[in-house]
């Protein structure tokens, strides 16, 4: 018999599908579809229709915080305020003897708004150091680099609403297919409907979003960059461009005139690995469009040149005038359900909150003096990579890891498997054992999970929506705020005291005033009652803002949209040679997500891809002597896998696909593919390179 019944939104990507959960009378959980959410009207893909099973086992579930005085003890179970009081007076002397700089946090785009802000409250206001950063740094930092150099500020133009006004969809290194089902359900919904509508998918694999595609631009890895540029030639060439839209609302377009010349079709289409025609052909399709999206994920961000390949799709609406109106506009896609509000509230190591900038010392003060405390520091803080680097070095004492994984998630794993071991003091805040980071741990904090606090989330859209508490958690486990303020207030920090999340909202939200994410009309009251809402929402009554830049008043100085030259035109931070003559690119699978601390758990969920293997091409598979369903051993520089063979003619030639989600607990650590992958970041996002390690193949034989 079913108890009661709330609303809420789905812990996993960042389409943000909305779910209605009900719970019986033995506070057991079931999920189904919100059929009046505008995200996804009803549909759940794979993960969202299972959530249910996640939420009710918590057989892996941390109960208790444990803690170990030393590192030759075991953890032990204890109070949480020895745990708490252990943590503050750890971090005080480490703090004392190094300076604020020698500890550090490690969120997550899973962690609600409210978490995100205190965590960046207390570390940037109060601890005296930038040392903040998330995982999103691995999966979008490119894309706000990107937004921010185009358009002055991070600001996804448009909504979801927009796939059913427009013609041409433009998909560049994302499988929504697979990784943002729901919303590809939607484009595919679309096309149903209206034959003229046109879908180029441009990826090394054919993936099921390409199969379905009007035109598969199968590129080289690592050439984005020109092929960007040379569908930027040809509309040119075409006379396909808005010259109104470029003289009147645009800067720097002289600049990318001479950059899309420099290079000729030809030598594009052979650099590239795409036909003259193809590329010709996605040129004319966007032009000639009514309203052009463009939508990307990890296959741009996670890149060296992740800011180039993302100005240069950017410049293809600019040149095109297609932003600023119905069914146009450029479109990143989040991979986590929160990594939006992470960006809203400044929970990266370079930013501040309310898309503040760290390196303005205005909008520092006015930061320092919204939270009363002297000053913010000028120095940014470490990003992830350079995060764990400082952690093996010496230079980085204490880590507190909340809601994150990231021996697995993180690049070369034996880097950061000797970074924890070689550091001070590591505090992970997690909700499951399966996390391979707790192993690590000298303190071990259990947060509360998905249904069990109350928060705020914003979706890929802008679209902010409120997640009530509905079951109690297990054990001793806290929302994770709730640990935060705690924690705060053993340091001796005033402002902590909060009497629940809404007060927290309100003050980050009275914080947005006037700004261009302004949400200072927007309350848990209102989200409660009138459901979602997406960014700004700022005057009485508005009901938030679907589409920015209709005016054409762009977020720079001058108003005008910028197009980027970009610094460098090719991947080429690794090379091929005899020793490692492939490409290594990792991704998702359709039915895990992240390191499977949670779908792992789902029996159901392991039937589509039960196990890791290398999807290798049948000229490489026949160059290496490799059959299907051998067991291969991949190697680079930096480590070693083993799974067994994919021959497909899916993926290109010369390059190699292994799944990033399995890891050490769940699987052999022979299975991480993360083993392999190069430390490379992009000079400006700080976005590692995950696409493109060079690696060898070969049939394993045992010794
Ligand atoms: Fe959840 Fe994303 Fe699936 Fe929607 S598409 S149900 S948000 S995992």
């Amino acid at each position: 018999m079913i108890k009661n019944e709330i609303k809420t939104t789905c812990s996993y990507c960042g389409v943000g599908c909305g779910i209605i959960v009900k719970k019986d009378i033995n506070n057991k959980v079931f999920v189904e579809g919100d059929k009046d959410h505008p995200v996804n009207k009803g549909m759940l893909c794979s993960k969202g229709m299972n959530l249910h099973y996640v939420a009710n086992d918590t057989s892996d579930r941390i109960l208790y915080p444990e803690m170990r005085w030393s590192r030759s003890h075991p953890r032990e179970r204890v109070s949480w305020d020895t745990a708490l009081d252990r943590a503050a007076s750890v971090f005080k002397s480490i703090i004392k003897k190094h300076g604020p700089d020698s500890v550090a946090f490690y969120v997550s785009g899973q962690s609600l708004t409210e978490e995100y802000y205190i965590a960046n409250k207390l570390t940037k206001g109060f601890l005296g150091t930038n040392n903040i950063d998330t995982n999103s740094r691995l999966c979008m930092s490119s894309a706000v680099v990107g937004y921010k150099k185009t358009f002055g500020e991070d600001s996804v133009p448009i909504s979801y609403a927009d796939i059913e006004l427009a013609d041409t969809f433009l998909i560049t290194g994302a499988n929504p297919a697979w990784c943002h089902p729901i919303l590809f359900r939607r484009i595919e919904k679309h096309k149903e409907e209206n034959p003229n509508v046109k879908i180029i998918v441009i990826d090394p694999r054919k993936t099921d979003s390409a199969n379905f595609a009007d035109l598969h631009l199968q590129l080289i890895p690592g050439t984005d960059v020109i092929l960007h540029n040379a569908i930027g030639r040809h509309l040119y060439k075409s006379g396909l461009i808005n010259e109104d839209f470029i003289k009147n609302h645009t800067e720097g377009f002289d600049g990318y005139e001479k950059i899309i010349f420099e290079t000729s079709l030809k030598q594009a289409s052979k650099i590239c690995g795409v036909s003259q025609d193809d590329i010709k052909k996605a040129a004319e399709i966007i032009g000639l469009s009514k309203g052009f999206i463009s939508m990307w994920a990890m296959g741009l961000n996670q890149s060296v040149i992740g800011t180039d390949k993302n100005t240069s799709l950017l410049n293809l609406s600019l040149i095109t005038g297609q932003v600023g109106k119905p069914g146009s506009g450029p479109f990143s896609l989040t991979g986590q359900p929160n990594a939006m509000g992470g960006r809203e509230v400044g929970g990266m190591a370079n930013l501040l909150a309310v898309h503040k900038d760290l390196q303005n010392e205005e909008h520092r003060r006015e930061v320092a003096q919204f939270w009363g405390v002297d000053k913010i520091s000028p120095k940014p803080g470490l990003t992830a990579t350079e995060m764990f680097s400082a952690l093996e070095s010496g230079k980085l004492k204490a880590v507190w890891i909340v809601c994150t994984n990231p021996l697995v998630s993180m690049p070369n794993s034996h880097q950061i498997e000797k970074a924890m071991a070689n550091s001070k003091f590591v505090v992970v805040q997690e909700i499951s054992h399966k996390s391979d980071t707790v192993k690590y741990a000298d303190l071990v904090l259990p947060a509360a999970a998905w249904l069990e606090k109350e928060g705020t989330m914003t979706n890929s859209e802008r679209r902010i929506s409120y997640l009530p508490k509905e079951i109690e958690a297990p054990g001793e486990a806290r929302p994770d705020v709730e640990i935060f303020c705690d924690f705060a207030q053993r340091m001796g920090f005033r402002g902590f005291n909060y009497n629940n999340a809404s007060e927290i909202y309100d003050e980050y939200a009275s914080m947005t005033k006037g700004t261009n994410i302004d949400v200072s009309f927007l309350n848990y009251d209102r989200l409660k009652n009138e459901g979602t809402f997406q960014w700004p929402v700022n005057e009485y009554r508005h009901k938030g803002t679907p589409r920015l830049f209709e005016d054409k008043k762009f977020y720079t100085p001058s108003q005008k949209a910028i197009f980027n030259v970009p610094s460098t035109l090719e991947n080429t931070s690794v090379k091929t040679n005899s020793e490692f003559p492939l490409i290594l690119t990792t991704g998702r699978v359709r039915d895990q997500w992240h390191t499977m601390t949670k779908t792992g758990k789902v029996a159901r969920l392991k039937t589509h891809y039960p196990k890791p293997v290398l999807e290798i091409n049948p000229v490489d598979a026949y160059l290496n002597k490799i059959s299907d369903g051998d067991i291969t051993e991949i190697k680079s520089g930096n480590g070693i896998v083993r799974v067994r063979a994919k021959i497909t003619d899916a993926i290109k030639e010369g390059v190699v696909f292994l799944p990033m989600h399995w890891g050490k607990v769940l699987q052999s650590n022979l299975n991480r593919a993360n083993n392999l992958t190069n430390t490379h970041v992009d000079p400006v996002s700080k976005e590692p390179d995950f696409k493109f390690t060079s690696v060898s193949v070969s049939k394993y034989k045992k010794p």
